[in-house]
């Protein structure tokens, strides 16, 4: 997991939801109103076309996950599920999330299944 996912979460983990945050050079990098908490998704590369998110081919051939048409969990309901799905587990570190989130990701989507563009 790249360094700056690793703090993005760990402080989700500690202090909750954080809404949309206006004050980000980026935002909106997906839809005004959009809730920022997991602006450094614990799913990625989740690699599941039905969140909208899509595989890109770099000039080199090789593939890069995108997910700038996710909005599924840019969603306020769908991030603060998913931060309750977590609580719920007692996750409360960033290793134990990240050996889950397969799980979750599926309890996630039973829950609020991504439609795409929404
Ligand atoms: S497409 Fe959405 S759910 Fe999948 S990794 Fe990207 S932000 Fe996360």
């Amino acid at each position: 997991m790249h360094p700056l996912a690793y703090e993005h979460l760990k402080k989700v983990l500690i202090s909750g939801l954080v809404g949309p945050d206006e004050s980000c050079d980026y935002y909106p990098c997906h839809f005004r109103g959009q809730d920022c908490t997991w602006c450094f998704c614990p799913f990625y590369p989740c690699k599941d076309q039905q969140t909208g998110g899509e595989w890109l081919k770099r000039k080199d051939g090789t593939s890069v996950w995108n997910c700038t048409h996710c909005y599924w969990i840019h969603r306020f309901e769908v991030a603060s599920v998913l931060l309750e799905i977590i609580r719920g587990r007692g996750i409360k570190r960033v290793e134990d999330l990240e050996r889950v989130r397969v799980s979750i990701f599926h309890e996630l989507k039973d829950s609020y299944p991504p439609v795409k563009g929404q």
